[in-house]
């Protein structure tokens, strides 16, 4: 079967690699169908992941059809079609009992696929704990649909879930990337009474005032976010923020758009450590929350989508073939044509 390797820092090939089979009792082996890439990707080939192992196949968000699962499987059989998590975790440890999978310490335990072991972007994968690791997709919805369950959405999810957003609540979002987006999907699934969206880049939030995913959209530099979200909240501030850009002030801005005793979601990823000025927020009383998601919810995130209530499908603007994969990254990678997120369609589902 063919799958994309990280060779080494720098580079990714697509390489014949030998089957996966069962090795766990545990373990389902999946044909893939469909798959994505994701930033994480491309942090991996710049050789930013520094518990990347090279020689790993890469890629952690797909879809695909269980091809055979070890005798402990319960939940699945040959033929079910599975949208696969992003994190591999063991369901009885400390924190995987308490839904915190992210540190589940199982050795493979977090985010491990794609990362530690061998991922998606290939024809089939071994999945570990697939009692855990996967969640049926009912016929009627599509792979593209069920695509970002594992990684994206489940990061959305888990970021409204954490930041307690309840009905009424203005929630800010900074980033109107794939993971923003996404983010904007789980708050909406709890009838806020305003999402208000904040990136730098216009297109984006375009994009998510097209679809429903923003109520306001601030363009900064051109605009001022404190200024908006104040006058939008007799000068209170947001009750929730999701910080997703991870830019070179936008946690200054996330404090500062929040309102006393609000909630502040740091779902980013920085490379640099990030100021917290105490002085500043004196009296502010704000709750800090940060990640790595736990990506326990994918069961309701499946509901919401195949309820009708979110369409994740429409963050795919562009589609290609296995032979293209590599091109599908340079696309990605270099932010060409307005991509939002590629589907790769792997083999037919
Ligand atoms: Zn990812
Ligand atoms: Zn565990």
């Amino acid at each position: 079967m063919r799958a994309v390797v990280y060779v080494e820092n720098g580079r990714f090939e697509v390489r014949e690699r030998s089957k996966p089979e069962v090795v766990d009792p545990g373990d389902a082996v999946v044909r893939v169908t469909t798959a994505s890439i994701c930033t994480s990707d491309l942090h991996i080939r710049a050789g930013a992941v520094p518990r990347a192992v090279p020689g790993i196949t890469v890629g952690h968000e797909f879809v695909g059809v269980v091809e055979s699962v070890g005798s402990g499987v319960e939940r699945f059989l040959p033929g079910d079609r599975v949208a696969v998590n992003v994190e591999t975790f063991c369901g009885h440890c400390f924190f995987c009992r308490r839904g915190w999978v992210n540190n589940c310490t199982d050795p493979s335990g977090g985010w491990a696929m794609g990362c530690r072991i061998d991922g998606g972007q290939a024809g089939y994968v071994r999945v570990p704990y697939a009692d855990n690791g996967l969640t049926h997709i009912p016929d009627y919805v599509s792979d593209e649909q069920a695509l970002f369950t594992g990684d994206l959405l489940s990061t959305g999810y888990w970021a409204a879930d954490i930041g307690e957003v309840s009905e009424g609540d203005t929630v800010a979002i900074i980033g109107a990337g794939p993971t923003g987006l996404c983010t904007a999907m789980c708050v909406r699934a709890k009838n806020p009474a305003r999402i208000v969206m904040v990136d730098v880049l216009e297109e984006r939030l375009d994009f998510a005032r097209a679809h429903g995913l923003a109520d306001d959209t601030v363009l900064v530099p051109d605009q001022d976010p404190v200024e908006f979200i104040r006058s939008v909240t007799d000068g209170r501030g947001a009750d929730v923020v999701m910080e997703v850009a991870g830019g070179k002030d936008t946690f200054q801005t996330a404090w500062r758009i929040a309102r006393p005793n609000a909630i502040v979601v740091v779902v980013a990823m920085y490379g640099e450590p990030q100021m917290l000025p105490l002085p500043d927020m004196y009296g502010k009383n704000l709750v800090f929350k940060t990640g790595g998601v736990d990506a326990s919810h994918c069961q309701d995130i499946m509901d919401l989508i195949s309820d009708g209530s979110i369409d994740p499908s429409v963050l795919v603007t562009h589609r290609f073939d296995f032979d293209h994969i590599m091109d599908a990254y340079e696309l990605f990678a270099e932010h060409r044509d307005g991509v939002m997120k590629v589907a790769v369609r792997i083999s037919d589902p």
